[in-house]
């Protein structure tokens, strides 16, 4: 039943946005709704006391027979469910009070929302009060981007999704990075990304003061707004990477993402990436900053350095590096095969395979293993032209390692038979 609710038995009035028919805000009612308590028979009325719910706070002056019209149309013909009615008489503002949309989702171990003190719907993360708060105290510069920012700050459900308008000046120390992923800058965000802080039942909201953050450029014509928003939106759909939000350089007018590309990889059992702060993407190896810094000995050729050098950039693990080997480096060389085409040999390399040593409960060290078995192969046609070379090497890499050395051999592991077996197949 609809019950006349007097308005001062209600608190901890939140606005959260607006409807159809008025401003939507979070409340406590302190009596609270009516519940039946009870076993069949020994059925009592009771009330769960203190409770959430929202309210309708009508759009502008309201008639009191206005305000009854548009609550039959409310629940009569949009089936609504209403607890009741009430008054604020300071504001003269008639208010219809209706379960909280997110009672279901609320739970003890998310925290207490500071602002309608009831359980959060995600960690530290109050659906109905948050999205609010988030869309206040920033701008753009530019209404249509505010209100596309803003209505995925109004959708989202946790606090470290939140997309966020970021300040130019608040990247700095910007960097070029030269690499596969689009990214053009990694940059520290001063005010830092959103993290959440605490155990189960108090988790609090949080940022990592001066993050180190990934840009990419957003493209699109400068006279088209909606072009940028179209690719903005491809890139939110897409979940191919944390977002954190979206900037526009001040001098060139180019709005970037900000976002953390490799972040479904980082994880802190790879240890921490000196340079960039983050957790590595692998074991003592950070995607975007350790390729770049792989150091490379020429091989006197600069297309096979070009391509050694695009391969290291792709790298996804220490071990997997591709490297030049200068063939001083490799000893005790012996024939171990002879096919139509090409010649297997068996070494031994000095300096030695990458490896990463340690385990998940220790922590990880880069190493080698000096003095390694590894097996020679003479690629076909390698003495006359470096671009056949160059073309068998785009096709090997992806089942097989392999380095190269200045006679134009590359090697595989020569302990590893699967690999070995494959160059039966060459
Ligand atoms: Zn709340
Ligand atoms: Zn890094």
């Amino acid at each position: 039943m609809i019950e006349w609710i007097p308005f001062e038995r209600l608190t901890n009035i939140q606005m959260i946005r607006e409807v159809e028919l008025g401003m939507l805000y979070m409340a406590t009612w302190l009596d609270g709704i009516r519940i039946i308590e009870g076993k069949p028979v020994e059925y009592t009325q009771s009330r769960i006391v203190s409770c959430g719910v929202n309210l309708i706070i009508l759009h502008d002056f309201q008639t009191f027979e206005l305000l009854i019209k548009k609550l039959k149309n409310y629940i009569q013909l949009e089936g609504n469910f209403v607890y009741g009615i009430t008054h604020n008489a300071e504001t003269n503002q008639y208010i219809i009070v209706i379960p909280d949309e997110f009672n279901s989702i609320r739970k003890y171990s998310n925290g207490i929302c500071e602002h309608c003190k009831h359980y959060n719907t995600s960690p530290a993360w109050c659906q109905s009060c948050d999205p609010w708060i988030a869309t206040q105290k920033w701008t753009s510069g530019n209404e249509v981007i505010n209100n596309f920012i803003k209505e995925y700050q109004f959708k989202a459900t946790e606090y470290e999704n939140v997309i966020e308008w970021i300040q130019f000046d608040k990247l700095i120390n910007l960097q070029e990075v030269k690499g596969e992923s689009n990214i053009v800058f990694i940059a520290t965000w001063v005010k830092g990304v959103r993290t959440i802080k605490g155990e189960s039942g108090k988790f609090t909201q949080s940022r990592t003061i001066s993050s180190s953050v990934d840009l990419i450029k957003l493209n699109y014509s400068q006279s088209n707004t909606s072009g940028l928003l179209e690719n903005f939106k491809n890139h939110i759909q897409s979940k191919k990477y944390r977002i954190h939000g979206i900037t526009q350089d001040t001098e060139t007018g180019q709005y970037m993402l900000v976002i953390d590309f490799f972040n479904n990889k980082r994880i802190p059992v790879n240890g921490i990436c000196e340079h960039c702060k983050r957790y590595n993407t692998s074991p003592v190896w950070c995607q975007l900053c350790d390729p770049p810094k792989v150091d490379q000995e020429t091989s006197g050729d600069t297309k096979i350095d070009d391509c050694i050098k695009e391969f290291q950039l792709r790298a996804t693990a220490f071990g997997t590096v591709i490297e030049w080997i200068p063939f001083n480096r490799l000893k005790n060389i012996k024939i171990i095969g002879k096919g139509g085409f090409s010649t297997v040999y068996s070494a031994i390399w000095l300096d030695g395979k990458r490896m990463v040593e340690g385990d998940a409960s220790l922590s990880y060290v880069r190493s080698r293993k000096k003095f390694s078995e590894v097996a020679l192969k003479t690629l076909p046609g390698s003495q006359t032209s470096s671009s056949k070379f160059l073309n068998e090497v785009s096709q090997i890499y992806s089942i097989t390692v392999f380095w190269c050395n200045n006679a134009r051999m590359y090697c595989v592991h020569y302990l590893r038979t699967c690999m070995f077996d494959n160059l039966n197949h060459f």
